[in-house]
This record gives C-alpha cells, sequence and structure tokens, in this order.
C-alpha cells in the first residue's frame, strides 16, 4: 500500500499520499506541500520510504509523517506548542511548524549533535525555514528526549520519532490538559503507535493503534 503513494516530485508524492487516503486533512496536505523532503532525504526523496540520514538514523516514510500529523492534528492549531523528540532530518518539525504558524512554536530535540546542526541546515534551505529558525518560531536543542524538554513545557503535542522502552512519564506530564502524544512504543520487540491523550482534568488515557517499525530510542552514542 505504502509503496503506491510514491512520486517524482514533492508535489506529486502528497497528492499520491492523498489519494490513497494517508492524508486525510486539506491542512495536512497543505503543510507537506510547503516542505521539500528533498531538502531532508539525501535519497529517494519523493519515495514512500524510511531513508537512510547517517548516524544510524532514519527519516521516516512520508505515510508516517503523515499519520503523525493526523493524529495530533486537533491539537496543531494556529499558536500551539510542539515537542518533536528525535527530530533526526528536521522533516517533520518543519511541517509541524507550517502547522502551528507564526505565533506557534515548534522544539526539535534530538540526542546527536551531528543531526541537530543537520536538521537546522536542511531547514535553512528554504527562505520559509530560515525565516522560522531567525524568528525562533522552530528551535533544535540537544538533550535526551527520553526526559522531553521541560524548558518548553508545558506542550499541546508531542511527537517521538524513534521506539519508547516504555511510556516515560516525563512525556506525558510536560503535555498540557488538554493535550496529545503519539509515539510509538516497544513491548517485548513489537512496536506500536499509541496515542497518549491528556484530558482537560489532567487524567491520562492511552489508545493502541498499529504495529510500526522505528529506530529505538536510545541512551546516546559515547
Ligand atoms: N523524525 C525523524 C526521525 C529520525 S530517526 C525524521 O523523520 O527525520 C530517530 C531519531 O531519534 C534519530 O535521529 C536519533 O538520533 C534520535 N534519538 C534516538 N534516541 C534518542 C534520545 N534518547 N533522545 C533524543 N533523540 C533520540
Amino acid at each position: 500500500m505504502a509503496w503506491r503513494s510514491s512520486g517524482t516530485s514533492n508535489e506529486s508524492l502528497i497528492t499520491n499520499l492523498a489519494r490513497n487516503g494517508l492524508v486525510k486533512s486539506e491542512r495536512v496536505k497543505e503543510a507537506m506541500m510547503k516542505v521539500d523532503r528533498a531538502h531532508y532525504a539525501p535519497s529517494h526523496a519523493y519515495e514512500d520510504s524510511p531513508q537512510p540520514i547517517g548516524h544510524r538514523a532514519t527519516i521516516s516514510a512520508p505515510h508516517m509523517h503523515a499519520s503523525a500529523c493526523e493524529s495530533l492534528l486537533p491539537h496543531l492549531q494556529p499558536g500551539a506548542r510542539v515537542l518533536d523528540i528525535g527530530s533526526g532530518s528536521g522533516y517533520l518539525t518543519a511541517v509541524l511548524a507550517n502547522l502551528v504558524g507564526p505565533s506557534g512554536t515548534v522544539i526539535g530535540i534530538d540526542h546527536i549533535q551531528p543531526l541537530v546542526d543537520m536538521a537546522a541546515r536542511n531547514m535553512a534551505k528554504s527562505e520559509a525555514g530560515r525565516t522560522m529558525l531567525d524568528s525562533g518560531q522552530v528551535k533544535f536543542v540537544k538533550g535526551d528526549g527520553r526526559k522531553g524538554w521541560a524548558e518548553g513545557a508545558p506542550y499541546d503535542a508531542i511527537h517521538v520519532g524513534a521506539a519508547a522502552a516504555e511510556h516515560h512519564k516525563e512525556l506525558s506530564e510536560q503535555l498540557k490538559a488538554p493535550g496529545r502524544m503519539f509515539v510509538p512504543v516497544d513491548e517485548d520487540n513489537v512496536q506500536h503507535i499509541y496515542v497518549v491523550d491528556k484530558k482537560e482534568d489532567g487524567s491520562v488515557e492511552k489508545e493502541k493503534l498499529y504495529g510500526v517499525r522505528y529506530v529505538p530510542l536510545t541512551d546516546a552514542p559515547a
């Protein structure tokens, strides 16, 4: 199913994702159209598949980025605060920034400094990306994403781009009430996407969705 969405340009990739029902909303479609995946994926940028970006990391497949945005969408209103954990290439960070607009803030966190630097360089390839970095709308920081990023909390939405070994409580603590997190969780070597909702009364509900294969959320390399 996924491969059927591959395209020959950014526009055709997103159009195919929409045609196949993987991009569902006009808002996600528009945001993904505005970010050229070729600025972030070193090869096969318009294929609907993950690609290596170095440092044992991959840029996730476009249909996974689409699914994450669609899930988080009710919490990605203009002005929202978002944390993108395991920001890697910076691609999704940029799409999220388009969704929350200039009054919003997106922080991308990764534990590998060269990837933190690469994400900012990738974004700076477009004028719109440079503006978002210069204004502080988007910030890339280095840190252990399993602890979230307390300085920027609380968040309307948290995206986790690597598989967590458990439901880290720091992450749900850093969500607003209401707020939502999209996170792959590894249980006995099988990974599933969880959508974690913090309700207005502060209670937390977890919904287990489909099976996935992400790189793990780990200790930083020595
Ligand atoms: N969303 C990114 C995914 C990159 S792959 C993209 O599509 O480009 C997963 C990323 O998680 C890698 O960049 C890896 O360095 C990072 N990562 C793994 N463990 C981490 C941790 N404990 N803290 C922060 N980042 C981590």
